[in-house]
């Protein structure tokens, strides 16, 4: 979608560390990270927020994607937590959707 950074970041057109990619995914390194490992796992087309995604089967791959990449990373045996912000109480500042693979450290409960 015109305008968006995500798309942009799928298209090539802002630049971004790419650290894995298949099957309309992609996955890219957090430019704030809040952990040691801080990932952002996308689809190459624009979907808003969780909120609107219909394909179950897309949410389905990302989470499948985002748990091979945490294995390939090397943060899957001591765990790691993924995060969807969804719109404004969710904390969502980036309006292409979005799965946040975060690890490298223990997380916190409850979140903030
Ligand atoms: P959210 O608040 O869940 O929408 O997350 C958006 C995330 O995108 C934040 O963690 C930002 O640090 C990250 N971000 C914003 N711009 C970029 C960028 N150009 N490259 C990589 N990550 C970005
Ligand atoms: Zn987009």
């Amino acid at each position: 979608m015109t305008g968006c950074l995500f798309c942009k970041v799928a298209s090539g057109e802002i630049a971004a560390t790419v650290v894995k990619r298949a099957d309309g995914l992609l996955a890219f390194q957090d430019i704030n990270p809040q952990a040691p490992t801080h990932l952002l796992v996308i689809p190459t087309v624009h979907i808003a927020s969780l909120k609107d995604a219909t394909d179950d089967t897309l949410l389905g791959r990302m989470l499948g994607f985002a748990r091979d990449l945490a294995r390939e990373v090397g943060i899957a045996e001591r765990g790691y937590r993924i995060v969807v912000n969804t719109n404004a109480d969710g904390g969502q500042t980036v309006f292409h959707l979005h799965l946040h693979l975060l690890g490298g450290r223990a997380m916190r409960w409850p979140p903030g």
